[in-house]
Protein backbone atom coordinates (compact mmCIF):
# COMPACT_ATOMS: atom_id res chain seq x y z
CA UNK A 1 0.00 0.00 0.00
CA UNK A 2 0.75 3.76 -0.21
CA UNK A 3 1.80 6.01 2.60
CA UNK A 4 3.88 9.02 3.49
CA UNK A 5 7.03 8.19 5.66
CA UNK A 6 8.79 10.42 7.33
CA UNK A 7 12.49 8.56 6.52
CA UNK A 8 14.99 11.18 8.41
CA UNK A 9 14.10 15.41 9.63
CA UNK A 10 13.18 17.16 5.90
CA UNK A 11 13.23 13.34 3.91
CA UNK A 12 9.86 12.76 3.63
CA UNK A 13 8.74 10.62 0.52
CA UNK A 14 5.62 8.51 -0.72
CA UNK A 15 6.82 5.02 -0.71
CA UNK A 16 5.34 1.28 -1.01
CA UNK A 17 4.86 -0.59 2.21
CA UNK A 18 3.35 -3.67 3.42
CA UNK A 19 -0.65 -3.08 4.15
CA UNK A 20 -1.05 -3.50 8.18
CA UNK A 21 -2.34 -6.25 10.06
CA UNK A 22 -5.33 -5.96 12.73
CA UNK A 23 -3.33 -7.27 15.41
CA UNK A 24 -5.44 -9.01 18.77
CA UNK A 25 -6.93 -5.59 19.71
CA UNK A 26 -6.66 -3.66 16.53
CA UNK A 27 -8.78 -2.32 14.49
CA UNK A 28 -7.66 -2.39 10.74
CA UNK A 29 -8.92 0.82 9.15
CA UNK A 30 -9.50 1.96 5.29
CA UNK A 31 -8.40 5.75 5.72
CA UNK A 32 -11.25 7.74 3.86
CA UNK A 33 -9.50 11.58 5.13
CA UNK A 34 -6.45 12.84 7.29
CA UNK A 35 -6.10 16.28 7.74
CA UNK A 36 -3.17 18.58 7.33
CA UNK A 37 -2.27 19.71 10.70
CA UNK A 38 0.89 22.24 11.17
CA UNK A 39 2.72 19.77 13.46
CA UNK A 40 3.07 17.66 10.29
CA UNK A 41 5.12 20.36 8.94
CA UNK A 42 7.06 20.97 12.78
CA UNK A 43 7.80 17.37 12.24
CA UNK A 44 8.97 17.29 9.00
CA UNK A 45 11.55 20.25 9.68
CA UNK A 46 12.67 18.51 12.86
CA UNK A 47 10.87 21.07 15.05
CA UNK A 48 8.60 18.09 16.95
CA UNK A 49 10.10 15.19 18.73
CA UNK A 50 9.70 11.95 16.28
CA UNK A 51 10.83 8.37 15.66
CA UNK A 52 11.32 8.45 12.49
CA UNK A 53 10.87 6.02 10.04
CA UNK A 54 7.14 6.53 10.94
CA UNK A 55 3.99 7.17 8.70
CA UNK A 56 2.45 10.64 9.17
CA UNK A 57 -0.95 11.37 9.97
CA UNK A 58 -3.03 11.97 13.36
CA UNK A 59 -6.54 13.85 12.29
CA UNK A 60 -7.32 10.83 10.40
CA UNK A 61 -10.93 8.95 9.88
CA UNK A 62 -12.07 5.90 7.74
CA UNK A 63 -14.00 2.52 7.64
CA UNK A 64 -13.33 -0.85 9.52
CA UNK A 65 -12.13 -3.36 7.35
CA UNK A 66 -10.94 -6.07 9.38
CA UNK A 67 -11.42 -6.55 13.33
CA UNK A 68 -8.55 -8.69 15.89
CA UNK A 69 -10.07 -11.41 18.10
CA UNK A 70 -9.36 -9.96 21.00
CA UNK A 71 -11.80 -6.48 19.52
CA UNK A 72 -15.18 -5.99 20.83
CA UNK A 73 -17.75 -3.19 20.19
CA UNK A 74 -16.79 -2.79 16.21
CA UNK A 75 -17.94 -4.55 13.48
CA UNK A 76 -16.40 -4.52 10.04
CA UNK A 77 -17.86 -1.64 8.04
CA UNK A 78 -18.20 0.86 11.04
CA UNK A 79 -16.98 4.17 10.25
CA UNK A 80 -14.80 5.01 12.96
CA UNK A 81 -12.09 7.89 13.97
CA UNK A 82 -8.82 7.56 16.31
CA UNK A 83 -7.57 8.99 19.36
CA UNK A 84 -3.67 9.61 18.11
CA UNK A 85 -2.61 9.44 21.51
CA UNK A 86 -2.06 6.10 23.38
CA UNK A 87 -1.28 7.02 26.92
CA UNK A 88 0.59 4.33 29.35
CA UNK A 89 -2.74 3.79 31.71
CA UNK A 90 0.43 2.94 34.39
CA UNK A 91 1.70 5.91 35.62
CA UNK A 92 0.90 8.60 37.86
CA UNK A 93 -0.75 11.29 35.92
CA UNK A 94 -2.55 8.08 34.10
CA UNK A 95 -3.67 7.06 37.04
CA UNK A 96 -5.04 10.23 38.37
CA UNK A 97 -6.52 10.93 34.67
CA UNK A 98 -4.70 13.32 33.29
CA UNK A 99 -3.47 10.65 30.42
CA UNK A 100 -2.24 14.08 28.43
CA UNK A 101 0.86 14.29 30.81
CA UNK A 102 1.36 10.64 30.46
CA UNK A 103 5.26 10.76 30.60
CA UNK A 104 5.36 7.39 28.68
CA UNK A 105 2.87 8.44 25.96
CA UNK A 106 3.13 7.55 21.79
CA UNK A 107 0.88 9.34 19.02
CA UNK A 108 0.05 7.62 16.17
CA UNK A 109 1.09 9.86 13.34
CA UNK A 110 4.13 10.86 15.37
CA UNK A 111 5.86 7.59 16.56
CA UNK A 112 4.22 4.89 15.38
CA UNK A 113 2.52 4.80 11.41
CA UNK A 114 -0.44 7.07 11.10
CA UNK A 115 -2.86 7.94 8.50
CA UNK A 116 -1.72 9.31 5.52
CA UNK A 117 -1.61 6.04 4.02
CA UNK A 118 -4.21 3.82 2.47
CA UNK A 119 -4.86 1.33 5.73
CA UNK A 120 -4.07 2.26 9.67
CA UNK A 121 -3.98 -0.64 12.19
CA UNK A 122 -5.93 1.42 15.29
CA UNK A 123 -5.69 0.18 19.04
CA UNK A 124 -9.10 -0.44 19.97
CA UNK A 125 -8.96 1.64 22.71
CA UNK A 126 -7.99 4.59 20.74
CA UNK A 127 -11.05 3.81 18.41
CA UNK A 128 -14.32 6.06 18.41
CA UNK A 129 -17.67 4.82 16.56
CA UNK A 130 -19.03 7.76 14.09
CA UNK A 131 -22.38 7.94 12.83
CA UNK A 132 -22.38 6.39 9.17
CA UNK A 133 -23.58 8.60 7.22
CA UNK A 134 -21.00 11.13 8.08
CA UNK A 135 -19.19 12.35 5.94
CA UNK A 136 -15.68 10.84 6.12
CA UNK A 137 -14.17 14.39 6.18
CA UNK A 138 -15.78 15.67 9.29
CA UNK A 139 -14.45 12.77 10.79
CA UNK A 140 -10.93 13.92 10.79
CA UNK A 141 -11.66 17.09 12.70
CA UNK A 142 -12.32 15.34 15.40
CA UNK A 143 -9.17 15.49 16.83
CA UNK A 144 -8.50 18.92 16.59
CA UNK A 145 -11.57 19.63 18.34
CA UNK A 146 -10.92 17.51 20.78
CA UNK A 147 -7.80 19.62 21.25
CA UNK A 148 -9.92 23.17 21.53
CA UNK A 149 -12.48 21.35 23.36
CA UNK A 150 -9.95 20.93 26.35
CA UNK A 151 -8.65 24.66 26.31
CA UNK A 152 -12.68 25.59 26.55
CA UNK A 153 -13.23 23.28 28.92
CA UNK A 154 -10.09 24.11 31.26
CA UNK A 155 -11.12 28.14 30.72
CA UNK A 156 -14.35 27.40 32.39
CA UNK A 157 -16.27 29.95 29.71
CA UNK A 158 -20.09 31.21 31.73
CA UNK A 159 -23.05 32.73 29.70
CA UNK A 160 -22.31 36.07 29.24
CA UNK A 161 -18.54 35.38 29.06
CA UNK A 162 -16.30 37.65 26.56
CA UNK A 163 -13.55 36.10 24.84
CA UNK A 164 -10.75 36.84 22.88
CA UNK A 165 -9.00 33.80 20.25
CA UNK A 166 -5.40 35.59 18.73
CA UNK A 167 -5.44 33.22 15.40
CA UNK A 168 -7.43 32.59 13.23
CA UNK A 169 -6.12 29.15 11.64
CA UNK A 170 -7.90 25.93 12.35
CA UNK A 171 -8.06 26.09 15.86
CA UNK A 172 -8.34 29.23 16.39
CA UNK A 173 -11.68 28.87 14.12
CA UNK A 174 -12.64 26.21 16.16
CA UNK A 175 -11.79 27.81 19.58
CA UNK A 176 -14.26 31.04 18.15
CA UNK A 177 -17.69 28.37 17.59
CA UNK A 178 -16.83 26.71 20.96
CA UNK A 179 -16.66 29.79 22.57
CA UNK A 180 -19.85 30.76 21.36
CA UNK A 181 -21.89 27.35 22.45
CA UNK A 182 -20.64 27.58 26.00
CA UNK A 183 -22.21 31.19 26.13
CA UNK A 184 -19.52 33.55 25.10
CA UNK A 185 -22.03 36.96 24.26
CA UNK A 186 -18.57 38.91 23.17
CA UNK A 187 -16.17 37.02 20.81
CA UNK A 188 -12.94 38.58 19.12
CA UNK A 189 -10.79 37.31 16.90
CA UNK A 190 -7.59 38.69 16.03
CA UNK A 191 -5.78 37.24 12.78
CA UNK A 192 -4.03 38.90 9.66
CA UNK A 193 -5.58 37.71 6.79
CA UNK A 194 -9.04 38.68 5.86
CA UNK A 195 -10.50 35.53 4.26
CA UNK A 196 -9.82 34.04 8.00
CA UNK A 197 -11.66 37.21 9.84
CA UNK A 198 -15.06 37.03 7.18
CA UNK A 199 -14.99 33.57 8.26
CA UNK A 200 -15.26 33.76 11.83
CA UNK A 201 -17.66 36.48 11.39
CA UNK A 202 -19.63 33.67 9.91
CA UNK A 203 -19.01 31.37 12.61
CA UNK A 204 -19.92 33.54 15.39
CA UNK A 205 -16.94 36.33 16.43
CA UNK A 206 -18.85 39.31 17.56
CA UNK A 207 -15.84 41.03 16.21
CA UNK A 208 -12.58 40.86 14.37
CA UNK A 209 -9.13 42.57 14.75
CA UNK A 210 -6.29 42.72 12.08
CA UNK A 211 -3.35 43.11 14.19
CA UNK A 212 -1.39 43.87 11.18
CA UNK A 213 -3.21 47.19 10.38
CA UNK A 214 -3.37 48.94 14.38
CA UNK A 215 -2.31 48.13 17.72
CA UNK A 216 -4.54 44.50 18.17
CA UNK A 217 -4.27 45.53 22.23
CA UNK A 218 -5.57 49.19 21.55
CA UNK A 219 -8.02 47.70 19.29
CA UNK A 220 -9.44 45.28 21.86
CA UNK A 221 -8.96 46.66 25.14
CA UNK A 222 -7.89 50.69 24.92
CA UNK A 223 -10.43 53.26 25.79
CA UNK A 224 -12.27 53.26 22.91
CA UNK A 225 -11.71 50.00 21.87
CA UNK A 226 -14.17 47.26 21.72
CA UNK A 227 -13.88 45.50 25.17
CA UNK A 228 -12.36 48.39 27.42
CA UNK A 229 -10.78 47.08 30.73
CA UNK A 230 -10.11 43.29 29.22
CA UNK A 231 -11.90 40.31 28.36
CA UNK A 232 -12.79 37.32 31.00
CA UNK A 233 -11.01 34.62 28.71
CA UNK A 234 -8.07 35.02 26.17
CA UNK A 235 -6.96 31.83 24.08
CA UNK A 236 -3.37 32.23 22.55
CA UNK A 237 -4.30 29.81 19.24
CA UNK A 238 -1.43 31.57 16.99
CA UNK A 239 1.77 30.04 18.54
CA UNK A 240 3.64 33.31 18.21
CA UNK A 241 5.62 35.43 21.46
CA UNK A 242 3.77 38.49 20.16
CA UNK A 243 0.26 36.83 20.86
CA UNK A 244 1.33 35.27 24.44
CA UNK A 245 2.32 38.63 25.63
CA UNK A 246 -0.43 40.66 23.93
CA UNK A 247 -3.11 37.83 25.58
CA UNK A 248 -1.76 39.10 29.41
CA UNK A 249 -2.56 42.51 28.43
CA UNK A 250 -5.69 41.91 26.96
CA UNK A 251 -7.14 39.75 29.92
CA UNK A 252 -9.48 41.29 32.45
CA UNK A 253 -8.11 41.34 36.04
CA UNK A 254 -9.09 37.70 37.60
CA UNK A 255 -9.68 37.02 33.82
CA UNK A 256 -7.83 33.61 32.47
CA UNK A 257 -5.42 33.51 29.74
CA UNK A 258 -5.07 29.95 27.73
CA UNK A 259 -2.25 29.08 26.18
CA UNK A 260 -2.92 26.38 23.07
CA UNK A 261 -0.41 27.62 20.30
CA UNK A 262 2.55 25.77 20.07
CA UNK A 263 5.69 27.55 20.46
CA UNK A 264 9.06 25.97 19.73
CA UNK A 265 10.70 24.83 22.81
CA UNK A 266 13.16 27.40 24.43
CA UNK A 267 11.27 30.69 23.68
CA UNK A 268 10.99 33.06 25.74
CA UNK A 269 8.39 35.87 26.69
CA UNK A 270 8.46 38.99 29.03
CA UNK A 271 5.59 39.21 31.54
CA UNK A 272 5.36 41.39 34.79
CA UNK A 273 4.68 38.71 37.74
CA UNK A 274 3.51 42.01 39.38
CA UNK A 275 1.17 42.39 37.24
CA UNK A 276 0.19 38.49 37.02
CA UNK A 277 -0.39 39.31 41.24
CA UNK A 278 -1.93 42.12 41.01
CA UNK A 279 -4.42 41.56 38.61
CA UNK A 280 -4.97 37.89 39.65
CA UNK A 281 -4.50 36.15 36.18
CA UNK A 282 -4.76 32.58 35.91
CA UNK A 283 -2.63 31.58 33.17
CA UNK A 284 -2.79 28.18 31.49
CA UNK A 285 -1.41 25.71 29.11
CA UNK A 286 -4.25 23.40 27.28
CA UNK A 287 -2.36 20.39 25.98
CA UNK A 288 -3.45 17.90 23.82
CA UNK A 289 -7.40 16.36 23.83
CA UNK A 290 -7.82 14.05 26.85
CA UNK A 291 -11.37 12.44 26.78
CA UNK A 292 -12.65 14.65 24.32
CA UNK A 293 -13.08 12.94 21.57
CA UNK A 294 -16.60 11.88 21.57
CA UNK A 295 -17.74 14.79 22.53
CA UNK A 296 -15.87 16.19 19.72
CA UNK A 297 -17.44 13.37 17.28
CA UNK A 298 -20.74 14.41 18.87
CA UNK A 299 -20.57 18.06 18.54
CA UNK A 300 -19.60 17.62 14.68
CA UNK A 301 -22.13 14.97 13.86
CA UNK A 302 -24.89 17.41 15.09
CA UNK A 303 -23.91 19.83 13.16
CA UNK A 304 -23.88 22.04 16.31
CA UNK A 305 -19.85 22.45 15.06
CA UNK A 306 -19.10 23.81 11.30
CA UNK A 307 -16.22 22.41 9.45
CA UNK A 308 -16.87 22.01 5.87
CA UNK A 309 -16.27 25.65 5.70
CA UNK A 310 -13.13 25.12 7.35
CA UNK A 311 -11.94 23.02 4.23
CA UNK A 312 -9.92 24.81 2.01
CA UNK A 313 -8.94 21.90 -0.31
CA UNK A 314 -9.57 18.12 -0.49
CA UNK A 315 -6.21 16.62 -2.23
CA UNK A 316 -5.01 12.70 -2.58
CA UNK A 317 -2.55 10.54 -0.76
CA UNK A 318 0.08 11.43 -4.25
CA UNK A 319 -0.02 15.30 -3.23
CA UNK A 320 0.07 14.94 0.66
CA UNK A 321 4.30 14.91 0.59
CA UNK A 322 3.97 18.41 -1.54
CA UNK A 323 1.69 20.07 1.12
CA UNK A 324 3.79 18.86 3.86
CA UNK A 325 6.83 20.12 2.64
CA UNK A 326 5.96 23.34 1.78
CA UNK A 327 4.14 26.56 4.18
CA UNK A 328 0.50 26.64 4.23
CA UNK A 329 -0.98 28.91 0.81
CA UNK A 330 -2.22 32.23 1.88
CA UNK A 331 -6.31 31.35 2.71
CA UNK A 332 -6.07 28.14 3.59
CA UNK A 333 -7.69 26.93 6.68
CA UNK A 334 -7.43 22.88 6.34
CA UNK A 335 -6.64 20.89 3.26
CA UNK A 336 -7.49 17.10 3.96
CA UNK A 337 -6.03 14.23 1.95
CA UNK A 338 -8.74 11.64 0.80
CA UNK A 339 -9.02 8.87 -0.24
CA UNK A 340 -9.87 8.09 -4.49
CA UNK A 341 -11.62 5.02 -3.83
P1 LIG B 1 -2.25 28.01 12.00
O1 LIG B 1 -3.12 27.72 10.85
O2 LIG B 1 -0.83 28.32 11.75
O3 LIG B 1 -2.92 29.23 12.78
C1 LIG B 1 -2.24 30.16 13.51
C2 LIG B 1 -2.50 31.49 12.86
O4 LIG B 1 -2.23 32.53 13.76
C3 LIG B 1 -1.59 31.82 11.70
O5 LIG B 1 -1.88 31.12 10.53
C4 LIG B 1 -1.79 33.29 11.57
O6 LIG B 1 -2.93 33.57 10.72
C5 LIG B 1 -2.18 33.72 12.99
N1 LIG B 1 -1.22 34.67 13.54
C6 LIG B 1 0.11 34.72 13.37
N2 LIG B 1 0.62 35.80 14.00
C7 LIG B 1 -0.43 36.44 14.57
C8 LIG B 1 -0.57 37.61 15.36
N3 LIG B 1 0.49 38.35 15.68
N4 LIG B 1 -1.79 37.95 15.80
C9 LIG B 1 -2.88 37.20 15.48
N5 LIG B 1 -2.81 36.09 14.73
C10 LIG B 1 -1.60 35.72 14.28
O7 LIG B 1 -2.30 26.84 13.05
P2 LIG B 1 -3.52 26.03 13.70
O8 LIG B 1 -3.59 24.70 13.08
O9 LIG B 1 -4.76 26.85 13.79
O10 LIG B 1 -2.89 25.85 15.15
C11 LIG B 1 -2.73 26.96 15.99
C12 LIG B 1 -1.66 26.66 17.03
O11 LIG B 1 -2.15 25.65 17.91
C13 LIG B 1 -0.36 26.11 16.44
O12 LIG B 1 0.72 26.63 17.17
C14 LIG B 1 -0.48 24.62 16.67
O13 LIG B 1 0.77 24.00 16.70
C15 LIG B 1 -1.20 24.61 18.00
N6 LIG B 1 -1.92 23.39 18.36
C16 LIG B 1 -1.96 23.10 19.69
C17 LIG B 1 -2.65 22.00 20.12
C18 LIG B 1 -2.70 21.68 21.59
O14 LIG B 1 -3.00 20.58 21.97
N7 LIG B 1 -2.47 22.66 22.44
C19 LIG B 1 -3.30 21.17 19.19
C20 LIG B 1 -3.25 21.50 17.84
C21 LIG B 1 -2.57 22.63 17.43
P3 LIG B 1 -2.96 34.98 9.94
O15 LIG B 1 -2.01 34.82 8.80
O16 LIG B 1 -4.40 35.11 9.53
O17 LIG B 1 -2.53 36.02 10.89
ZN1 LIG C 1 0.88 7.19 31.57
Amino acid sequence: MKAVRLERVGGLAMCEVEKPTAGPDELLVRIEACGVCGTDRHLFHGEFPCTPPVTLGHEFSGIVEAIGPAVSGFSVGDRVTGDPNIACGRCAHCQTGRVNLCGNLRAIGIHRDGGFAEYLALPQKQAFALPGDLKPTHGAFCEPLGCCLHGVDLAAIKPGSSVAVLGGGVIGLLTVQLAKLAGATTIILSTRQASRRALAEQLGATATVDPSASDATDAIVGRSGLMPGGVDVVFECAGVKDTVEQAMRLAKAGGTVVVVGVMPQGMKVAFEPFDLLFRELKVLGSFLNPFTHRRAADLIASGAIEVDRLISRQVSLDEAVAIIANPPAPGEVKVLVVSQG
